[in-house]
């Protein structure tokens, strides 16, 4: 099969995987529609789907909001951190990494590199989080600084208010307490929302991704190099597609959609009968959900790294070095082994293999169950459990 139809493959699978990672959010609006139409005051269908889109909605915009402490976290440590790095200004002395990434058909304007001095030839793929322009940015920057207080501030609030409930019940129920909040939240919202949006575009969106290149590199790739250009190009490849910014927003989503689809596996108890099968059926699909995004996750740096041959190595001599460069590595791993076989045989779809195990997992133990039982309880084929 042709090199076009292995990136193909591989955009698709990435997709797929992704979807895995999704699905839990997704399956928790059929969730929620059904524990509030067998609960104690349903609303009607519609009103019940638009609880579970926003509920989860509401849930993915939480998720962001710890993303973008992250990101400030991470911004505010490049900027400060004390590494030695200086923009490449491109210079003469240059061009023999610039003839090879202009050779691989690159816009020399479009990569952003710094050069380093360290002992080892390491290139490094690194997401600078954009900071908010403004007083958003000093805030985020301040808070960046001062996180562990802020999380002592936030816990000792916590305390003192539950504190407070003890002492005079009911404080809080009064309107001057509720039209404050309500000022406030007024206030502070449009900028939470500009802020949001601003970071989604400089961090999710169009993130910055930077190559750092060791100064060795300029020797290294003088002449001619298969092995450093393969291995180069590689790296410039996880920069074009923004991969470390991307592996920082998967492993946050993933983290909680392990959550997500362990409440989903609870859908096995809105149906009556017998407690042995329908726990039995719960952990099936908790399991299932579970694994299954925890394995997307790896298998995603997997589809990355094939992609990122598959771009550096479009011919011959390259696929050859790559393939005795992973070979020689001190450490190899199965991962680099399979991609040393990529490398060397045609492509097939097989090598694919544990994508499908894991979007199959998702589905068959997951989703399929779930779907299952909404539909057979929405349709009256089987009855809700007594005390849903
Ligand atoms: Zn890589």
């Amino acid at each position: 099969m042709t090199e076009a139809a292995q990136l193909r493959h591989l955009r698709f699978t990435d997709r797929a995987l992704r979807a895995v990672i999704a699905a839990p959010y997704a399956l928790f609006v059929p969730t929620l529609m059904t524990v509030d139409h067998y609960g104690d005051s349903p609303l009607h269908p519609a009103g019940e789907l638009l609880l579970g889109l926003g509920a989860v909605t509401v849930i993915c915009v939480a998720i962001f909001a710890f993303l973008i402490r992250e990101w400030a976290a991470w911004s505010y440590e490049y900027r400060h951190g004390r590494q030695l790095r200086s923009p490449i200004d491109w210079d003469h002395r240059w061009n023999d990494v610039r003839r090879v990434l202009e050779k691989s058909g690159l816009d020399i304007d479009t990569v952003a590199a710094y050069s380093v001095f360290r002992a080892h030839f390491n290139l490094e793929t690194l997401h600078p989080p954009g900071r908010s322009l403004g007083m958003l940015g000093v805030m985020a920057d301040w808070g960046a600084r001062h996180n562990q207080k802020l999380i002592v501030t936030g816990a000792t609030a916590g305390v003192a208010i539950a504190v407070a409930g003890e002492v005079w019940p009911g404080w809080y129920d009064r309107p001057q307490f509720w039209i404050g909040v309500g000022v406030v939240t007024a206030v502070i919202m449009p900028f939470a929302v500009w802020n949001g949006w601003s970071q989604y575009r400089m961090n999710a969106r169009r993130p910055e991704s930077v190559v750092l290149i060791p100064t060795q590199w300029r020797s290294r790739l003088r002449g001619d190099t298969p092995t450093a250009t393969a291995v180069f190009l590689h790296e410039v490849s996880h920069v074009r597609h923004h991969d470390v910014s991307r592996r920082r927003i998967v492993a946050m989503y993933a983290h909680f959609a392990q959550f997500g689809a362990f409440l989903d596996a609870g859908m096995a108890f809105t149906v009556r009968g017998s407690e042995g099968p329908l726990f039995a059926l719960f952990l099936i699909m908790a399991v299932s959900g579970i694994l299954a995004v925890r394995r997307a996750r790896t298998v995603l740096r997997l589809v990355e790294e094939l992609r990122a041959d598959a771009e550096a190595c479009t011919d011959e001599p390259t696929r050859k070095a790559m393939h005795h460069f992973l070979d020689g590595l001190p450490t190899p791993t199965r991962q680099t082994a399979l991609r040393s076989r990529v490398l060397t045989t045609p492509w097939k779809l097989s090598y694919l293999f544990p994508a499908l195990r894991v979007t199959a997992l998702m589905t068959l133990g997951n989703a399929v169950p779930l779907i299952t039982i909404f539909t057979l309880l929405w349709t009256g084929t089987v009855s809700p459990a007594p005390d849903l």
